[in-house]
């Protein structure tokens, strides 16, 4: 590379990736060292995948600003309930709190003779609670219910304050296959 292919690299590769910078344009429309380098810029990024596993911390990072949400998977929190005794429990009612650093949901679960019984009191009046992407009707108190076959069906995503809570199934928060 010529020191002046150098020195416009890092313009090079922006315009590769679409971004303006009229300077450069005006440089290119009469430099072919730069054009070609343009060429070779724009051939590197169309072939240039991350295997996911691999994506730097920066990328991923700024995959997830670009999200309208964050998002955030709610855990078992520890002292809520004796694992043993809601493992012994699960053909009986229960109730799980589960959350993340800073927010806590109670879920109840309601054992009925055919399924359970799934609910949950939402956090603020402006969330909204959905089921397999389809929202839930909210009472007066702001609290949902929906009815599943199986605890493995019982995961659901809140959506408050502008955060996905992510609450997983009843059987995979405890670790349980039944
Ligand atoms: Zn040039």
């Amino acid at each position: 590379m010529t020191t002046h292919a150098k020195r416009m690299w890092n313009a090079i590769c922006a315009l590769a990736e679409g971004r303006e910078d009229v300077e450069a344009q005006t440089h290119l429309e009469t430099c072919q060292e730069c054009q070609k380098l343009l060429g070779e810029a724009r051939a590197m990024f169309s072939g240039f995948a991350y295997p996911i596993t691999a994506a730097p911390q920066a990328l991923v990072e700024a995959a997830y600003s670009l999200m309208p949400f964050k998002s955030s998977r709610l855990r078992l929190l520890s002292g809520s309930l004796q694992l043993s005794g809601a493992r012994a429990k699960l053909a009986d009612d229960f109730q799980l709190l589960l959350g993340d650093d800073s927010t806590q949901f109670r879920v109840m679960y309601t054992k009925l003779p055919a399924g359970w019984q799934v609910m949950l009191s939402m956090p603020e009046a402006e969330s909204s609670a959905w089921k397999d992407d389809s929202p839930l009707d909210s009472d007066t108190n702001n609290r949902v219910a929906f009815i599943v076959e199986s605890l493995d069906q019982s995961d659901l995503v809140v959506v408050s304050g502008g955060v996905h809570f992510i609450i997983p199934s009843a059987t995979e928060v405890m670790d349980v296959s039944g």
